[in-house]
């Protein structure tokens, strides 16, 4: 594995840079606060072809693989998680869904809107009481001839209100048969489909988490992702490669938080010394980067084989895991290292601090990261 960042990533990354410290940074303070969607930061990402990252570029994407995916996902979010988060379930769940699993008429009405962020994409699969145990989801619909009549409710869904289109995992067979749910793709407007209820977030607020709503939704058999019953499979594929995303996501927050953390332990002076030469501060430094490093590694591996073309099961879940518990400790310790400043919203370590924690939780806890290692490993 060549380690040194390809030409496109380099260039990528000084994109995100330049197109954050314009466009986000003056406003990202706001938008935390009141908890607004800036719709129009994505159709600028998208403008720059990062809302289509992995997509052909015969569907209007930018034909990229999943280094540069890793690294635009991993750059935005050193400047705000929110934004990263939205970019990443915008690529990887609802576009990478119809990417992976669409017939080619579905590509070609969608891929070209979704790509260029003429439209913002959602992913349903969480409900209410079904999280980490998907596959139990009581949403279900119903065959009405050409039709499809969906009842229930998804929860946490990102982009829920301000999407145009959503892809959403319901229950069409028994419950316990993974062969009993069917993916559908739904546009915003259809009849009997409607946003609920807006989180209230701790981190990660400028990322839109919203409840949907099937009222006797009817939605054409031309909707069907794939064939009946093959959605929750299809799902777990698309989290295979959504995890790589977060992981990037994950490490991205990490080296904002480090970065910071190391700046302004240079600056501040306690005992007539800057902080950084006292070594119980230094460690923590110390720490922080060999952790970050060692899940960039782990992100990176994931990424690469995915490129591959291999099966990342077991990899995308060891990134996520790692650079997720990776970023809320190195964010944990930027807030001690920036000290009662670190408690305050003068300083952006807090904010690190509330966007870390959705890493271990969002596309599958920590927990459930683990089942799927033990999983591979003891089959
Ligand atoms: C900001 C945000 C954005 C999100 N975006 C989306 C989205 O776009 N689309 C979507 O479909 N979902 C989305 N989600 C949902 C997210 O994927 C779920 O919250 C997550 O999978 C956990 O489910 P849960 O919240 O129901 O927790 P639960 O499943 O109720 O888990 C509660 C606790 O029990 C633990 N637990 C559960 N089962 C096990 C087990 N077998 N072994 C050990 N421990 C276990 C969990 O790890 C956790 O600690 C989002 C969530 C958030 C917060």
């Amino acid at each position: 594995m060549d380690f040194n960042l390809t030409e496109n990533q380099r260039m990528i990354a000084d994109m995100v840079r330049d197109f954050g410290k314009k466009n986000i940074k003056p406003k990202m303070r706001e938008w935390d606060e009141t908890q607004e969607f800036p719709i129009e930061v994505f159709k600028q990402l998208g403008e720059l072809g990062l809302m289509g990252v992995l997509v052909p570029t015969e569907y209007g994407g930018s034909g990229f693989g999943y280094l540069e995916y890793v690294t635009a996902i991993a750059e935005l979010a050193k400047i705000d998680g929110s934004i990263g988060l939205s970019m990443a379930a915008h690529n990887s769940l609802c576009t990478g869904h119809i990417l992976q699993f669409a017939n080619e008429e579905q590509k070609k009405s969608y891929l070209p809107k979704l790509a260029t962020a003429e439209w913002i994409g959602a992913w349903g699969l969480t409900e209410p009481n079904t999280g980490s145990d998907a596959g139990n989801m009581r949403t279900v619909a119903v065959q009405d001839s050409d039709h499809w009549v969906i009842n229930g409710a998804k929860n946490f869904i990102t982009h829920g209100k301000s999407g145009n289109v959503a892809v959403v995992i319901v229950r069409t067979g028994d419950v316990g048969d993974s062969h009993g749910m069917t993916a559908f793709i739904i546009e915003k407007g259809t009849e009997g489909f409607s946003a609920g209820r807006k989180e209230d977030k701790l981190g990660m607020r400028a990322s839109e988490t919203t409840e949907l709503i099937f009222q006797d939704c009817r939605v054409h058999k031309d909707q069907v992702i794939g064939n009946v019953g093959e959605g929750f499979i299809q799902a777990m594929k698309v989290l295979d490669g959504g995890r790589i995303s977060i992981a990037a996501l994950s490490l991205g927050i990490a080296q904002g938080a480090f970065e910071v953390a190391l700046a302004y332990s240079q600056e501040r002076h306690q005992f007539n010394k800057p902080i950084s030469s006292l070594q119980g501060i230094s460690f923590k430094l110390a720490d922080m980067a060999t952790e970050i490093e060692a899940a960039s590694l782990l992100t990176y591996q994931a990424a690469d084989m995915k490129n591959r073309g291999l099966d990342v099961n077991r990899e995308s879940a060891m990134a996520k895991l790692y650079a997720s518990e990776v970023s809320v400790r190195a964010a944990n310790e930027a807030v001690q290292i920036f000290g009662g400043y670190g408690f305050t919203k003068d300083y952006p370590a807090e904010k690190y601090y509330r966007d870390a924690k959705l890493c271990t939780i969002g596309e599958g806890t920590s927990e459930i990261q683990k089942l799927v290692i033990a999983r591979a490993i003891l089959k």
